[in-house]
């Protein structure tokens, strides 16, 4: 057991999840703070300013979204959701804040540990190059060239595909809700049209794989249904990756 491990900030207000949850995550080695309702979270966040939140949404005292808003304004510290509704609204809303994951429950402890990671890896490294490009697994989208290369080869894209490759390459190992997509790509008049983006997504991963991404092209950017897409970013691309077809990087 080290003290030197990620510090960690539970918000959670069912005293048994928060107990157990605290618990798996000290014998992970991380640092647990634990907050049982929104005022306890912002005084833990105004004197430990964890490395991640860890957000229950229903909390007894305030909308967990209004926690993800006053963090945002001040860092961009990863939060992670933890919802128990059954309505997708509140995800896509704790999304819309800033969140940068969200984990329904009840969820495995391993599933939760993995999340943490990729979100921390997402903070330790950009995913822009020093030159702008950005790139995940055998994908390479050069921004000022305006190209993308699948292992070296050039792939033809309308301007639409490119745009919304490049919104998702830019949140890598994060979910990014349809609407962003659409506001990102489409402006803020196509806002309803979320249909778009599953079309759009369907061809792309096509033009992707058979540009020579084969199957790694599905879990590029992976459906959640009703919400958007969990992009992956290059560790979780090797961990899903058969090694024959393992993207080098
Ligand atoms: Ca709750």
């Amino acid at each position: 057991m080290t003290a030197e491990g990620p510090r960690l900030l539970l918000v959670e207000d069912e005293e048994p999840t928060r107990r157990s949850v605290a618990a798996y995550l000290r014998r992970r080695e991380y640092r647990v703070d634990v907050a049982a309702s929104a005022a306890e979270a912002f005084r833990a966040w105004d004197s430990q300013r964890p490395d991640l939140i860890l957000l229950d949404l229903g909390l007894p005292d305030l909308d967990g979204v209004e926690v993800i808003r006053r963090v945002r304004r001040e860092a961009a510290t990863p939060i992670i959701i933890l919802s128990a509704r059954g309505d997708e609204r509140d995800r896509i809303a704790g999304l819309e804040a800033g969140a940068d994951d969200y984990l329904a429950k009840p969820f495995g402890v391993d599933e939760l540990n993995a999340r943490i990671r990729a979100v921390l890896r997402r903070v330790g490294g950009q995913d822009a190059q020093p030159d702008g490009r950005l790139c995940l697994g055998p994908v390479e989208l050069d921004p000022v060239r305006r190209e993308v290369r699948v292992t070296g080869n050039p792939v033809r894209l309308t301007p639409h595909e490119y745009e919304l490759l490049k919104v998702l390459l830019s949140n890598q190992g994060r979910v990014v809700t349809r609407e962003r997509i659409l506001r990102s790509v489409w402006g803020l008049a196509y806002a309803d049209a979320s249909q778009y983006v599953h079309v759009y997504v369907s061809r792309l991963r096509r033009k992707l794989s058979e540009a020579g991404a084969g199957p790694v092209a599905e879990g590029l950017f992976a459906t959640e249904p009703g919400i958007g897409y969990r992009v992956a970013d290059a560790e979780a691309l090797r961990e899903m990756a058969p090694p024959e077809i393992a993207p080098s990087t």
